[in-house]
């Protein structure tokens, strides 16, 4: 009876698990100010459109206006300038809510909602995981559409690098890099900064012979030629190029002269040798 158990599964209406029914997200990735990135996220279903770090308002209000789309949630990752500019024109221009660390509630502009590692928001029926990330600032948080295998990471990740440690420890941002690489390799890696080809000349000096790295940069430096961007990267990528994710390389360790330290003391050692770069 299985040929017949099979046609009538053939047969059977497309349930929400249909690839046809996949759930759509679309994602637009906006250049402002000398080096940032502001990402609007759609999803056609339900309507309902984020901002993700709006630096500034007015390209968000530009490409809303154009696409006509509502804002319906502002999400930041952190409370730094370049990051939540934006945040109380459009919050006055659209009525959206502003979502954010809890912690960092005193210092959100606009700050509406709290959240907290691992909780779970939504965008229409994606799912969106909170990450607490703290290393750049204490309250970092980075947001992952489980499903749509997209991470908007702030400044916690970069291309080929992190962010610097302005509020937290060494420590701290290993350990949150650590939640990062546990992330599904194929997740596409949505950072706030082009800052790909200062990252990429520092990883070669301490990873010269990294194939990948090498052939990674000559791309690079193609699209940097036509000021295309690099951003967004995948995990894959960044595992085989990012020296703050390869500090269990034996290569890049014997490179340090570290073959036997800690680590988390290597990846303090790449940080502080690419504060110095
Ligand atoms: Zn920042
Ligand atoms: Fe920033």
């Amino acid at each position: 009876m299985d040929w017949l158990n099979a046609m009538l599964k053939r047969w059977q209406p497309k349930g929400p698990d249909d690839s046809r029914t996949k759930k759509m997200l679309i994602i637009r990735q906006l250049s402002v100010l000398n080096d940032n990135y502001i990402y609007l996220v759609h999803d056609p279903v339900s309507g309902e459109t984020a901002a993700i770090d709006p630096a500034v308002a007015q390209p968000v209000l530009d490409v809303l206006d154009k696409n006509k789309w509502k804002l319906t949630a502002i999400l930041n990752t952190h409370h730094h300038g370049d990051h939540v500019g934006g945040n109380l024109e459009l919050k006055q221009k659209t009525g959206c809510t502003i979502t954010a660390a809890l912690s960092d509630q005193h210092r959100i502009p606009g700050f509406d909602r709290g959240v907290v590692d691992g909780d779970e928001i939504t965008l229409g029926q994606h799912k969106i995981q909170v990450i607490s990330t703290p290393g750049h600032t204490s309250g970092h948080v980075v947001y992952h559409f489980i499903d749509d295998c997209a991470l908007f990471c702030g400044d916690t990740l970069f291309v080929m690098g992190c962010g610097r440690l302005f509020e937290g420890t060494a420590e701290q941002m290993w350990l949150s890099l650590q939640k990062l690489k546990a992330l599904p390799v194929a997740t596409q890696i949505y950072c706030a900064h082009e800052y790909t080809q200062t990252n990429g000349r520092f990883a070669l000096t301490v990873e010269p012979g990294n194939r990948q790295l090498q052939q990674r940069m000559e791309v690079i430096n193609q699209l940097r030629e036509k000021q295309l961007p690099t951003v967004p990267t995948t995990l894959e990528q960044e595992l085989a190029t990012n020296p703050f994710f390869r500090e269990d390389s034996v290569v890049l360790q014997e490179n340090l002269g570290m073959a036997n330290s800690k680590p988390v003391e290597i990846f303090a050692k790449i940080r502080s040798l690419k504060d110095n770069f």
